[in-house]
C-alpha cells in the first residue's frame, strides 16, 4: 500500500538496525569508520560493497536523511549537501563541461543567478539567459552544445510560474536535462517527476529545516534521463549506468570539492522533514489569509500571491502545486520610504532575509538582496522599490493581521 508523505517520512527504516533500537536516527558525528578486514576495506573503496569510509563522502545520519527524501519523493537517488548552493553548483558542474552551455532565466534566486552570470563563464561554460515562457526565444538559444535547462518552480520575488510539463517536453525533444529548483514548493506539494523534471535541487535550509536550524541542500535524480546522452557523464554512465550522476557527485565532487552535509545538519533535516506537511499546510493557509487581508487594506496598492483566485497563474499554480503554491507573497505600498516606515513599525513579523522559516519574515528586496544590481537591471528583473516580500510562517494568523494593521495605521 502506498502510504502518505508524513507516514513514509516518519517510518523510513534505518539503513542498518540500530544496536539500541533507538526510534530516532542517532547523530553519527564522527568522521572515519572501522573495517573488519582489509578485504572489506578494499571492497568498500572499490564500490563493490556499500559502507562508510570517511564522512565527507558518506555518513550514516546523512544517509538516513537521503533515504527519507528518497522514500517521500519516490526518486531514483538522493544526495544531501552542505547548502542549497552546494547542491545546485555541484549538480550543474557534474553535467556540463568546458565548451558546453546551459539555458536559464534571469528570474532566479540571487546567488544562483550570480553563479551562472559570473562563476560558470570563467570555467568556459556559457550560460544563456532567456524568458523560459517564450518557446521561440528558447528554441533560438539552444544549440548542439546545450546540455540542460535550469528553472525555479516559483520565482522569487516575482512569483512567476512556468508550465513545467511544457518546458519538459521542449527539453526532452532536444535531449536536454530539465533541472528544477523546487525550494519554495517542497516534495509534499510538488511531484517533480510527474511534471518531467529530471533533476530536482532544493535548499533544505528553507521549508525542510523549518526553523532555519541549519543549512542544507539536496539533489534528487528522478531516474528519467539517459545519462549516456550527456558527454560530461558518458564515462560515468559506462561504469555506473543509471547512477551516473549520483556517482559522479559523490565519488568525484564530494572528494574534490567537498560540500557534503554533516551528521548534525542531517539530524535537523530528519526532524524537519517529519513535520513538513503540518508546517507547509499552516504556512500556505496563513499566506492565503494574509493575501486576502492585505488586498482589503486601502494603503496597500497591490498584492501578488498565485494562490489568490483572481491571480493570472492561479489555475497553473493549483494544478502543479496541489493547491499549495508556496507561502511567499509580495505587496506594494506608496513608496520606498513608506515601506521602510511600515517595516520599522512591525512588532511580530521579523525583518530578515530567509524564506519559509517557521517565523514570518519581511524584506524590502530592492534595497537589500538586489542592491548590487543597477536600477535598470532591477527594473528588468521586476524588483520595484515600492515592494516588500513576506515569507509567511506558522504563527497564529490573527497576530500577524494585528501586527500588519497596527503598522499600517502609523505610516
Ligand atoms: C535559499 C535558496 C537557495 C540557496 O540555498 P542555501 O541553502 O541558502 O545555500 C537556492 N535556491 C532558492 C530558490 C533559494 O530560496
Amino acid at each position: 500500500m502506498n502510504k502518505g508523505f508524513t507516514t513514509r517520512s516518519l517510518h523510513t527504516t534505518f539503513p542498518q538496525e540500530d544496536a539500541y533500537r533507538a526510534l530516532h536516527m542517532p547523530i553519527y558525528d564522527g568522521v572515519a569508520f572501522d573495517f573488519d578486514s582489509a578485504e572489506t576495506m578494499e571492497a568498500v573503496f572499490s564500490g563493490r560493497r556499500a559502507g562508510h569510509a570517511y564522512a565527507r563522502t558518506s555518513n550514516p545520519t546523512v544517509e538516513y536523511f537521503e533515504k527519507k527524501v528518497k522514500n517521500v519523493t519516490g526518486a531514483h537517488a538522493v544526495l544531501a549537501f552542505s547548502s542549497g548552493m552546494a547542491a545546485i553548483t555541484t549538480a550543474i558542474l557534474s553535467m556540463v563541461g568546458q565548451g558546453d552551455n546551459l539555458v536559464t532565466s534571469n528570474r532566479l534566486f540571487g546567488h544562483s543567478y550570480a553563479f551562472f552570470k559570473t562563476t560558470l563563464p570563467g570555467f568556459g561554460i556559457e550560460v544563456r539567459f532567456v524568458d523560459l515562457t517564450d518557446e521561440v526565444a528558447l528554441a533560438g538559444v539552444v544549440d548542439e552544445r546545450t546540455r540542460l535547462i535550469f528553472f525555479e518552480t516559483i520565482t522569487n520575488p516575482q512569483l512567476e510560474i512556468l508550465d513545467i510539463s511544457r518546458l519538459a517536453a521542449f527539453a526532452h525533444a532536444r535531449n536536454l536535462v530539465l533541472v528544477g529548483d523546487s525550494t519554495t514548493t517542497p516534495p509534499n506539494v510538488f511531484m517533480a517527476r510527474s511534471f518531467g523534471v529530471d533533476v530536482e535541487v532544493m535548499s533544505t535550509t528553507k521549508f525542510i529545516s523549518g526553523g532555519a536550524a541549519a543549512f542544507g541542500g539536496v539533489a534528487i535524480d528522478h531516474g528519467t534521463f539517459a545519462w549516456e546522452k550527456v558527454p560530461a557523464l558518458a564515462s560515468w554512465h559506462s561504469r555506473f549506468g543509471i547512477d551516473a550522476l549520483i556517482a559522479r557527485m559523490r565519488k568525484e565532487m564530494f572528494r574534490h570539492l567537498g560540500g557534503s552535509m554533516t551528521a548534525h545538519t542531517a539530524h535537523f533535516m530528519n526532524l524537519g522533514l517529519d513535520i513538513l506537511t503540518l508546517r507547509v499546510d499552516k504556512c500556505v493557509d496563513n499566506c492565503m489569509k494574509l493575501g486576502v487581508f492585505l488586498k482589503e487594506q486601502p494603503q496597500v496598492k497591490s498584492v501578488n500571491y498565485p494562490g489568490l483566485p483572481d491571480h493570472v497563474l492561479y489555475d497553473l499554480a493549483q494544478l502543479q502545486f496541489a493547491g499549495k503554491p508556496g507561502a511567499i507573497l509580495t505587496f506594494d505600498l506608496a513608496s520606498r520610504s513608506v515601506c521602510f516606515d511600515f517595516m520599522n513599525a512591525l512588532k511580530v513579523i521579523r525583518r530578515a532575509t530567509n524564506l519559509n522559516d517557521n517565523k514570518t519574515l519581511i524584506i524590502h528586496p530592492h534595497s537589500t538582496i538586489y542592491s548590487e544590481f543597477s536600477l535598470a537591471e532591477r527594473a528588468e528583473m521586476k524588483i520595484p522599490d515600492t515592494q516588500m516580500r513576506l515569507s509567511v510562517g506558522i504563527e497564529d494568523v490573527a497576530d500577524l493581521m494585528g501586527d500588519i494593521s497596527q503598522a499600517l495605521s502609523v505610516i
